[in-house]
């Protein structure tokens, strides 16, 4: 079922691997067209035009935007425990993780009476966005919201888009989700529209005011991502999501049963996922190929399925070892990737680009989409080359605070004018010197 490239007996160059390794176009710009005038008309609009584009792209009209605090009691009251549990332990679970990225403010002494001091401050209000097109992902709340919480980030907005069976309301089990979690602020919006209300702010029917935000979280389909990117700027954003990926390292160790079910669970979310397979052995291959196509058969979501793994951007790829399965993973720089060969967290160790790596027989990726307790917001589309994985770091501003006495500027005082002399910028220097020597005491004597 999945495309071979065969890499046996070579080493391929960096710009080779790049345009041999399968990956999924998305084009965000083509759709900034459609985004912009979405996003002008709520800027000049507000809450207006967000109803007229609920109506147009949700079939719902809500009598007002934002959920009375009792509809979000209420959606918790009826949850399914045993959805309330798992969520439950998801969330304990995150924060455990969470808790621990905490940073400390480091003040360095950089001389006898000068310091710097890095002081981490929480963004002060962040939008975080729940997806609710085709299907609704609490398991998203909760790895956008936890991290900002943990961060200290003091105020906290979801949208999530209304759902016409559910009255104009985001989804009841989002709602809930954002109940367990202490989320009070939940707007139904969705889209790109939601990007531009909480990057600008509006008033709601009922004059509930919903104050801009600085920063807007959370993955989301074509359309909002191009909101995120039109708007990036005003407000701070995570990524742009794209499909996602999951990448399997396997030697012939590896349980084909195991390799097969990772493959299809994340060619689940999307006909655009993909689903790559890196081996050493071409048994394995062919073994996880027959499962697949007995596995695939039998998924619930065998259509979307078999689009994603039979798609451009899915694959396998045979190497000759494990490290040269290593380059070719790090060339891919997968979303998610798991590691199932000998000596796995050895290899693991020896992995520099993925969003998480997932290491051995019982660490399988869905595992990290609800109850590890990482996260699982995560780079795509080969970002994870530069990019990390959303965290408390997100939500944190590093500030430098500078505190030098009198005496250690006079010390450093020729460097900085000699500096500044060779940038032609010799105010710099002068505002240096201008609190000693000739210009101050002429100052004070006259
Ligand atoms: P969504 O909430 O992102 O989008 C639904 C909204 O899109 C609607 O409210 C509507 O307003 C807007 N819309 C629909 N058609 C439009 C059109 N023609 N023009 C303008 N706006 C339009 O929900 P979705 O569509 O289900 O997409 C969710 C995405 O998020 C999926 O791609 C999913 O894979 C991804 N996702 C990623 C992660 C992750 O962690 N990476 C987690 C969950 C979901």
């Amino acid at each position: 079922m999945l495309t071979r490239t065969d890499l046996r007996g070579r080493v391929p160059s960096p710009v080779e691997l790049r345009a041999t390794l399968p990956r999924a176009e998305v084009d965000v710009d083509a759709v900034l067209h459609q985004v912009r005038p979405v996003v002008d008309a709520v800027r000049e609009r507000g809450v207006e035009a967000v109803l007229e584009f609920a109506e147009r792209f949700d079939r719902v009209r809500p009598a007002s935007v934002r959920v009375p605090a009792e509809e979000l009691a209420r959606a918790l009251d009826e949850l399914a425990p045993a959805v309330r549990e798992a969520l439950e332990e998801t969330i304990a679970r995150a924060r455990r993780v969470h808790a621990d990225q905490r940073r400390v403010d480091v003040t360095t002494q950089v001389v006898p009476g000068g310091t710097v001091t890095e002081r981490w401050t929480p963004v002060a209000r962040v939008g975080l966005y729940a997806p609710g097109g085709l299907a609704v992902y609490p398991s998203s709340v909760v790895m956008n919201v936890v991290p900002a919480q943990e961060a200290g980030v003091e105020s906290l907005v979801v949208c999530s888009p209304p759902q016409a069976e559910h009255g104009g309301r985001p989804h009841p089990t989002i709602l809930a989700a954002c109940a367990l979690l202490g989320v009070t602020e939940v707007w139904a919006v969705g889209g790109a529209q939601a990007v531009a209300l909480l990057a600008h702010g509006g008033v709601d029917t009922d004059g509930a005011e919903l104050a801009p935000v600085d920063m807007v979280t959370g993955p989301g389909n074509i359309y909002v991502t191009g909101a995120k990117r039109l708007l990036r700027g005003l407000i701070g954003i995570d990524s742009e999501a794209g499909p996602t990926e999951i990448a399997v390292l396997a030697d012939e160790t590896a349980d084909p049963v195991h390799v097969a079910a990772d493959l299809v669970s994340q060619a689940e979310h999307d006909p655009l996922a993909a689903s790559v397979l890196v081996t050493t052995s071409e048994a394995l291959a062919d073994a996880v190929d027959a499962e697949l196509e007995r596995q695939v058969a039998a998924t619930k979501h065998a259509e979307r399925v078999r689009t994603a793994l039979t798609g451009r951007q899915s694959g396998c790829v045979l190497v000759s070892t494990v490290d040269d399965g290593v380059r070719v993973v790090d060339a891919y720089a997968a979303e998610h990737l798991e590691i199932q060969t000998r000596d796995a967290r050895a290899v693991a160790g020896r992995v520099r680009a993925a969003g998480a790596i997932f290491v051995g027989p019982y660490a399988p990726v869905s595992l990290g989409d609800y109850c590890a307790g990482s996260n699982h917001v995560l780079p795509t589309g080969g970002c994870a080359r530069h990019s990390s994985g959303l965290s408390v770091q997100t939500f944190l501003r590093g500030i430098h605070v500078v505190e030098y006495t009198a005496e250690a500027l006079a010390e450093v005082a020729p460097k900085v004018v000699a500096l500044a002399e060779a940038e032609d910028l010799p105010a710099h220097g002068q505002a240096v010197t201008a609190r000693f020597g000739a210009s101050r005491a002429g100052t004070e004597g006259g």
